[in-house]
């Protein structure tokens, strides 16, 4: 079944990838010659994703999913939450992003460093909506991780029941975990259902 993820990320598009299964095909909207970033203007999360599956049914009125994920940090209320990709700025840099984290939770101890990520999916199917949600607990590290997997926030975040980071496991590993794991696999079982 092929399936357009409104997403250019390559990162994403390989979770998704190998998270939906060979019986799938994911697509993003670069494979339909618009490579650009996608609108995300709304102060929640559901609302972004909601705008970046509209934007790419609007352009190509395909079925479509987006996800938008925030990373909610206890001790600093929630924060970033939606602002999570530009949380050190305009120009979305990761490393910037997590070294501002690293400084704001400066001197906390670990247990008190608890936070989430949170993604939620939005399918466009037939011009009808549909959200599912995933989440996946943690903390956050008291040093950035030398481990090289996943991307963003991955070399800061353990998750519950590991003492490693995201970016310390296996692709397959994260996503059986994941945020984006437990949200796509709701998505999954919907396509599945809806479609044989
Ligand atoms: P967005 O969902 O593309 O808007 O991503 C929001 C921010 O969260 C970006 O800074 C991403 O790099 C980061 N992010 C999204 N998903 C993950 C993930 O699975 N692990 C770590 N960081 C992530």
């Amino acid at each position: 079944m092929d399936i357009l993820f409104a997403s250019n990320n390559p990162h994403k598009l390989e979770e998704a990838q190998a998270i939906l299964g060979p019986s799938f095909r994911v697509f993003s909207p670069a494979s339909f010659g618009y490579p650009g970033d996608l609108p995300e203007t709304c102060d929640t999360l559901r609302g972004n994703s909601i705008q970046k599956a509209c934007a790419v049914w609007n352009l190509f009125q395909a079925d479509c999913f987006a996800d938008d994920t925030g990373l909610e940090i206890d001790a600093l209320g929630g924060a970033p939450g939606v602002h999570t990709a530009r949380y050190a700025g305009e120009d979305k840099d990761p490393a910037a992003n997590r070294r501002r984290v690293l400084q704001e939770l400066e001197g906390l101890p670990f247990e008190q460093r608890t936070a989430r990520f949170r993604c939620i999916v939005a399918l466009i199917e037939n011009g009808e909506l549909t959200v599912f949600e995933g989440t996946c607990e943690g903390h956050i590290a008291l040093q950035e991780s030398e481990g090289v997997q996943g991307f963003g926030y991955d070399s800061i975040f353990v998750p519950i029941g590991l003492d490693v980071t995201l970016a310390e496991i296996s692709i397959e590993e994260k996503n059986a975990l994941s945020h984006r794991g437990k949200a796509m696999r709701l998505l999954q079982c919907h396509l599945l259902q809806n479609r044989g």
